[in-house]
């Protein structure tokens, strides 16, 4: 991994920074451009815009580990008012989670069950199209849980996906087993930082692994088994092989899936969605964003320059 990268990574976990980071208006700045703010109220108003632009959103509040399984009952209470307003609204929006913030370090049953209430919800208030409850993938340490979590999880239901991320050796094997269940998988670079025992440690390895990965989701017989494939990455070259590939397979473009953080790339998201693809944007909201804003910086280390030009101009 990029040495900058790795110090960036490493500072998102800090937990002076963590708590002190957003007191800077500097830093704030920054941040607000990947988030449209920090309420609910901001992620649906650009949900809304998003639409009639004909993107589609995945909507998440920020937060991860919690401590307390009140705090895990708020976060479920946020979500569950969350797909009433997406249903009242008529927003092509789905929600995405992350385990340890529904308590998975707290109790595994208990992170279970909250899961369980935002699935079921999900269902029952959103259309079809889009009713798909995302799970996010974390830190190398929670891989393994979250897939069985997911695994019992899609036994019942059909309207659950997570995240798998091309930078772990492992994903190749997690890949063919999630196919066969016909899962809904949201392929990503990964954005934390993990040792060479487990993660490739060069990009253009994790670049390879991120096409085969996503040839392996977008096969005839995987989709043919119902697996939905959300290619989720701001890389136009690989972008354009995967779109190349997936017309030689004579793949119709709408079956063809991108995604994309908002603030990023928003001249691409458009283009996409024109040309006939379905574009998505996930929209993070919330108070807690400083190291997943620290992780966005660490994704292009050349945002830190952002943040410096920022600190003068306030
Ligand atoms: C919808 C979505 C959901 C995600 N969910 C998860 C998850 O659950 N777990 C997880 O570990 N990771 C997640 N990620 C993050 C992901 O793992 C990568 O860290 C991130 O997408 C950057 O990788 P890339 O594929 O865009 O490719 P890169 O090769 O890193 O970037 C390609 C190009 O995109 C642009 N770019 C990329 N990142 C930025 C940025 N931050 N600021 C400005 N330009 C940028 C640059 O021009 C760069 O050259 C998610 C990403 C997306 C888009």
């Amino acid at each position: 991994m990029n040495p900058a990268r790795r110090v960036l990574v490493k500072l998102s976990e800090n937990r002076w920074l963590r708590e002190h980071g957003p007191h800077f208006r500097f830093v704030r700045a920054a941040a607000s451009r990947f988030m449209p703010g920090e309420n609910v109220d901001d992620a649906l108003a650009a949900a809304a815009s998003l639409k009639a632009a004909g993107i589609t959103t995945l909507l998440t509040q920020l937060g991860e580990n919690v401590t307390a399984r009140s705090e895990a009952e708020g976060v479920v209470a946020h979500y569950l008012d969350l797909l009433e307003r997406i249903r009242v609204a008529n927003l092509p929006a789905e929600v995405s989670v992350k385990l340890t913030q529904l308590g998975l370090d707290l109790d595994r049953e208990f992170c279970c069950s909250n899961l369980t209430k935002l699935i079921e919800r999900s269902a029952a208030l959103l259309p079809a199209a889009h009713h798909t409850l995302w799970i996010d993938i974390e830190q190398s340490a929670y891989v393994q849980a979250t897939l069985e979590i997911y695994a019992q999880a899609r036994k019942s239901y059909r309207n659950v996906g997570v995240a798998i991320q091309a930078y772990l050796y492992r994903s190749e094997k997690d890949i063919g087993a999630l196919v066969a269940m016909g899962a809904a998988v949201r392929l990503v670079k990964g954005a934390y930082s993990e040792p060479p025992d487990i993660a490739f440690p060069d990009k253009k390895d994790v670049d390879e692994n991120y096409f085969r990965l996503a040839q392996a989701l977008l096969a005839h017989d995987a989709r043919r088994n119902g697996v939905r494939a959300v290619l989720a990455t701001h890389d136009r070259a690989l972008i354009d092989r995967l779109i190349a590939w997936a017309a030689a397979q004579s793949m119709p473009r709408g079956e063809l899936e991108f995604a994309m953080l908002y603030g990023i790339q928003r001249a691409e998201q458009s283009r996409l969605a024109r040309e006939g693809y379905r574009s998505d944007v996930l929209i993070s909201y919330g108070s807690f964003w400083f190291p997943w804003f620290m992780r966005r910086l660490a994704e292009r280390p050349a945002n830190v320059w952002f943040v410096v030009r920022n600190l003068f101009s306030s």
